[in-house]
Formats: structure tokens, C-alpha cells, sequence
């Protein structure tokens, strides 16, 4: 069994969840006592989540950089990223870094397209939903991508910093998420990504009618898949 690294901490609510996950898919797989071989470095989110507001991503991305490398010092084989947001500053974070990096919008693009789905919505941080770093991964693989409007988009926004990464799991919101996803399959969505590694806290497959693609159950399976 190969080493996962793991940078999480953004936030590290849902790095729980990778966590998880990871250690629920080794065992399925390998039975027993099993569970992963992974390091973890957590950073501490609260002087990133500033950077990103002040549009100051070289920064974070050095951080990163710099969390990549004890990773790969410590041992790892290969590492993820658990957030969406920051793999903003992919090319930054990988800067010479020798072990492998696997991406969370290309391991979710692959899952989409194997489900012969074309048309899909994208729910995750203003950041991800209004950039082009995440879409262009999506896009560039075939798939057409519909974000929420602006007012949805803040919506969405304001739900994941206020509340998910704070760990606070509202029923109120869950209803305004079904509501923003039920406009964009009238716009021809047949499928939502969960593009925010803490949605899945809040909205579930058994929640819609339509394929959920969960970026961080998708994620932490592919990295037990590569480790195994
Ligand atoms: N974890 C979130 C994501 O997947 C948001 C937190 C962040 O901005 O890094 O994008």
C-alpha cells in the first residue's frame, strides 16, 4: 500500500470526511484490521481564507508549496489537495515537488464522463464557480458547465464560509441549495457537482434525482484506488 498525502485543513471539516472515507475504502478493500497508510499536514485555514479574500493567492500558494514538500520529505508517494478552491494555485503547489499530484476536478470530470453525462452544474466557492482554473479542467475534457446566477452564487457562497466551514449544518440551507439545483436542471443540468469539499455535509445523493458527483467521496476513493 502506497503512502497518501494528504494537505487539508480547508477546512478541516471536511478533511474529517477524506479521512474517513479513506480509511472506510482500505478496509472494504482489503478487510481485517486495514486501514491507510497517509500523512496528513493540516494547515491552519483562517490566514489562508484572508489571502483569498484579498486576492492575495501567490501567497497561499507558497504555503502550499511549502506543506507539498514536508509531504513529500515525510515519506508520501503521492498527494491531494482537499479543497477545491485552492487548487487555484496548482502549478504553484506542485513547484518542485517530485512525487504525484492528483487533481479534484479532473478525478471528478473522468466520473462524469463515465456516466455519459454532458451537461452538468457546478456548485462551490465564488472562487471556483466564477474562475476559470476549475471549469477549464471540466470543460476542456468535453463537458458543458452552468453555474448558479449571482445572487445563487452568494447564496451558495455565503453558506459554505458561514456556516459549512464552520461546521454548522443548516436544514434552512440544504432547502436553498435543492431549490438553486432544481433551477439549473430546468436549464438542462443532469448532474451537480459538488464542487466545495464541504457541500457534501450538508446536501446527499438520497436528497436529489439527479447524479451527485461529491468531490471529496470522489476524491478519497481515487486516492485509495491509486494507493492500493
Ligand atoms: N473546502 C472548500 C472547497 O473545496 C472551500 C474552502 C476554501 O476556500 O478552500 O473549495
Amino acid at each position: 500500500m502506497k503512502i497518501i498525502g494528504l494537505i487539508g485543513g480547508m477546512s478541516w471539516e471536511s478533511t474529517l470526511t477524506y479521512y474517513k472515507i479513506i480509511n472506510e475504502e482500505v478496509k472494504r478493500q482489503l478487510g481485517g484490521f486495514s486501514s491507510a497508510r497517509c500523512i496528513i499536514y493540516s494547515v491552519d485555514f483562517d490566514p489562508i481564507e484572508k489571502l483569498q479574500r484579498a486576492d492575495k493567492w501567490e501567497e497561499s500558494g507558497r504555503l502550499l508549496n511549502e506543506a507539498a514538500k514536508s509531504l513529500e520529505r515525510a515519506g508520501a508517494d503521492f498527494f491531494i489537495l482537499c479543497t477545491n478552491t485552492m487548487h487555484k494555485v496548482e502549478a504553484q503547489i506542485v513547484d518542485g515537488v517530485k512525487i504525484p499530484f492528483y487533481h479534484i476536478a479532473e478525478m471528478t470530470a473522468d466520473e462524469i464522463i463515465a456516466k455519459k453525462i454532458g451537461k452538468i452544474a457546478l456548485l462551490g466557492t465564488i472562487y471556483t464557480m466564477e474562475g476559470d482554473f476549475y471549469k477549464s479542467k471540466l470543460i476542456e475534457r468535453g463537458l458543458e458547465v452552468i453555474v448558479p446566477d449571482k445572487e445563487d452564487r452568494e447564496t451558495v457562497n455565503r453558506i459554505i464560509f458561514g456556516e459549512l466551514c464552520m461546521g454548522r449544518i443548516e436544514a434552512d440551507s440544504r432547502q436553498k441549495y435543492l431549490n438553486i439545483i432544481s433551477k439549473m436542471v430546468e436549464q438542462g443540468a443532469q448532474g451537480v457537482i459538488l464542487g466545495c469539499t464541504e457541500i457534501g455535509l450538508l446536501i446527499k445523493q438520497e436528497d436529489l434525482t439527479i447524479p451527485v458527483f461529491d468531490t471529496t467521496i470522489i476524491h478519497a476513493k481515487k486516492a485509495v484506488e491509486k494507493a492500493l
